[in-house]
This record gives structure tokens, sequence and C-alpha cells, in this order.
């Protein structure tokens, strides 16, 4: 089969793959990643502690030593205070938290950020609106990469992500609504292994880091519909930051700092009203094809419980970097959700969609994430046999 070069439409999406390689190394590409160093979309708002609803014996999740996050900055051990300076045993089984890798970075700065609204997103398990424990992270001292999670405590979260809340449909399937979540779920996997595999620990006594091939092959380019998932997430994350296009060219990306904020509104109305994007995919998803059905509003009401409980699900990983992002781009996800399919209790079409500030932050975070994945795989996939047979 053809894993090398991929052609023809994204299956259920409205673009080629050819065109969504092009217009994401011409505009989007380029355009994501002076975005996200913004003072705007760098900080985002979480709540970090480990509260995992499902697995109360989970020593992993229920060790509060074990979660960086919650220490104020005079508790923390040493070794996490300057990651990867002291020898913390990287084997550790029972917390993979201390690991150095996987702590996160809390240094940022606490400019206010005004004009936003605040609103709870249906599609997610977090009450957006509650800032009891959440902190600000800046996401760019915590880029997600290796960290080392990985064992039971991994593959638990993705085992119950997959058989309880979105079952992978079977090849004769047709009916999209069925088949859309568990594509979106599979294309965030695809992101996040090619993100793990992008930035990768190759030697830890040198603390040598770097891109892992065969890793990347292993677990992605090796499965063409992990490939076309990814495809597809991404467009579908584009279809909604487009969709929100009028909100997103009015918002306030105010945080004080006049130069920084203008180029952030600058590069939002570059990336919204593109007019090379326009041209070459105009509609990157159809979602007005979706849940039109006698049963449309019952699959879309289970769908959206089905990801409001691998949104939960998030709080059981036990890695906090991975928490991190793994509640960031589930909160992007819930966030193209709401922009497409619109929400519970606000559901006329007609009626504007109204975002709050994390939301945002968490759409573009995301649509930056699969961009960078769909470049990685794009530059690597056709020639990744051969660089692997060399090597
Ligand atoms: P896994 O990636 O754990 O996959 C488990 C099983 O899922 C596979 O055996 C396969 O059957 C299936 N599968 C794999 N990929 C796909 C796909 N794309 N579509 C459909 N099915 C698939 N580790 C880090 O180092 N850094 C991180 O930032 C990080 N973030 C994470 C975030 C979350 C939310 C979770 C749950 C885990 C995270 N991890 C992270 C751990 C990482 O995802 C892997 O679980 C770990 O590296 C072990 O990988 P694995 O080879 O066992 O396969």
């Amino acid at each position: 089969q053809d894993q090398q070069k991929y052609t023809g439409i994204v299956e259920d999406c409205c673009c080629d793959y050819e065109t969504v390689e092009s217009i994401n190394e011409e505009v989007l590409y380029p355009l994501l990643q002076k975005l996200v160093t913004t003072p705007f979309f760098r900080y985002f708002k979480v709540k970090l502690w480990c509260d995992c609803p499902f697995w109360p014996d989970d020593g992993m999740c229920r060790l509060r030593d074990c979660s960086v996050c919650e220490c104020p900055e005079n508790e923390f051990p040493e070794p996490f205070r300057k990651p990867l300076h002291r020898g913390l045993k990287s084997d550790n089984p029972v917390c993979q938290e201390g690991k150095p890798q996987s702590t996160v970075d809390r240094t940022l700065d606490s400019r206010a950020f005004r004009g936003w609204i605040e609103t709870d997103n249906p599609w997610t398990n977090d009450d957006e609106t509650d800032n009891g424990e959440m902190t600000y992270v800046n996401l760019q001292l915590n880029p997600e990469r290796y960290t080392g999670y990985s064992g039971p405590s991994a593959r638990r979260i993705w085992d119950a992500v997959y058989s309880e809340n979105c079952p992978k449909y079977s090849s004769g399937e047709i009916c999209q609504e069925k088949k859309v979540l568990y594509k979106l779920i599979s294309g965030l996997h695809s992101s996040i292994s090619v993100h793990i595999a992008a930035d990768y620990l190759l030697d830890e006594a040198n603390n040598l880091w770097g891109q892992n091939l065969e890793l990347l092959y292993n677990r992605v380019l090796k499965y063409p519909d992990r490939v076309q998932n990814l495809y597809f997430t991404f467009l579908f994350v584009l279809r909604a930051v487009t969709k929100a296009t009028d909100y997103l060219e009015q918002a306030e990306y105010d945080t004080g700092n006049k130069v920084e904020d203008s180029k952030t509104q600058f590069l939002m109305k570059q990336l919204l009203s593109n007019p090379k994007l326009q041209a070459a995919c105009p509609l990157p998803f159809d979602e007005a094809k979706l849940w039109q059905g006698q049963s449309g509003p019952q699959l879309k009401q289970q769908t959206q419980k089905q990801f409001r409980n691998i949104s939960a699900l998030m709080d059981c990983v036990g890695c906090e970097k991975c928490r991190l992002w793994g509640k960031l781009q589930v909160l992007g996800l819930g966030t193209a959700l709401k922009i497409l399919f619109s929400v519970d209790g606000h559901n006329h079409p007609d009626q504007p969609v109204q975002l709050q500030r994390n939301e945002v932050i968490a759409l573009l975070n995301l649509l930056n994430r699969l961009s960078e994945s769909v470049k990685l795989v794009h530059e690597k996939g056709p020639s990744i046999e051969k660089i692997l047979e060399g090597g």
C-alpha cells in the first residue's frame, strides 16, 4: 500500500493532500509559529492537579508528591527546580512525574488579560470558569515532547479513550457522524506521537535531544490510517478557525504590551483572511453535512458525552507535562466542536458563537501542533524507509 505519498482528497474532507501540504508550508505553518510565541497565545490557564475520577486507586495520580504542579516554589524538591542537572532516577517506576523532562516550568508574568467573557465549554469536563485551582503556564517553556511517560498508566488512558469512548468503526461504516470522534482522537494521538519523535531524549547521560525517526515510523508512518486521521483532524480544526473568523478578527488580544499585541492582531488577520488559503481550500471540512438525519440530535448528544469523558480522562494522565498538553489539545478540539456543532443549550445556528480566551488559546495552539505534525510527516514520510535502512 501507498504509505509514502498520500494523494487524493483527505477522507471525509474537502481538500486533497497536496493542497493541505502546500497551504501548510506556505501559509499556516509560518504564521502559526509566530502567533504562538506572542504573549496572548503563550500563557494557558489550566487545572493541572491530577484529579482522576476513574481509577481512585491509581498510585500515579493519587500521590500528591508525584504532582509537581501543586507545590509552592519553595517546596519543590531541588532536582525539580533545576531540571536535567541532577540525577533523578529516570527509571523510577512509581512516579513517572519525577522525571525531570516531565516537569512543568511555571515561570510566567502576571499581565492581565482583558475583554473576554467567561463561559464553560460544554464539550469538556473541566469548568473553565472556575479559577480556583487554575494556574497559568508559559507554553513556550514547556514544549510538547518526549517525557518518558509510558507503561500501564499511559496505556490505560489510551485504552479507555478508544474502547469506551470512541471505538474504531468497522471498515464498511458510512455514517460520518460515527467516525468523526474516532478520527479526531486518532489524529490527535498521531500528532502527540509525532511530537515525541520530533523532540526525543536520544542520550540521557549527555542530555542530547533530537529526532527519533524510527519511532516516527513505528508509531505513525507505518499506519496509513493514523496519517490520514492526522490530516483529517488538521482540516477539521482549520475549518473551525475559519468559521469563527468574524469573532476572532474582532477579538481583543490585549495583554498590556501594545507592540506585541498589535503583532498578534496582525498575525491573526493574516491567518484568517489569507487569499491563498481561501483560494486553495475554501472549505476544509463541511460540517453542514453532519447530524442531518433523524437520529442526528441524539448522535450529537452521544458524541458530546463521549468527548466529555475523554476530557475527564485527561485528569488521569500521570505526567504533568503530558497532562498540560493533553488538556490543552482536548480543550482545543472541544472548542472546534463547539464552533462547528454548536453546544448544548445554545443550539441555534444563527446565534454567534461566544468563545473565551482560553478556548482561543487552546484552539490556535492545537492548530499549530497539528501543523507541525503535518509538516514533519510530509517531510519525512516519502524517504523514511530509505533513511532507516541507511541508518
Ligand atoms: P501508545 O501511543 O501508548 O498507543 C497505545 C495503543 O493505541 C497502540 O498500541 C495502538 O494500538 C493505538 N494507537 C497508537 N496510535 C494511534 C493512533 N494515532 N490512532 C489510533 N490508535 C492508535 N508521552 C510523551 O513522551 N510526551 C507527551 O507529551 C505525552 N503526552 C501524552 C498525552 C496523553 C493524553 C497520553 C494519554 C499519553 C501521553 N504520552 C506522552 C504517552 C504516549 O502517548 C505513549 O502512551 C507512550 O509513549 C507509550 O507509547 P506506546 O508505543 O506504548 O503506544
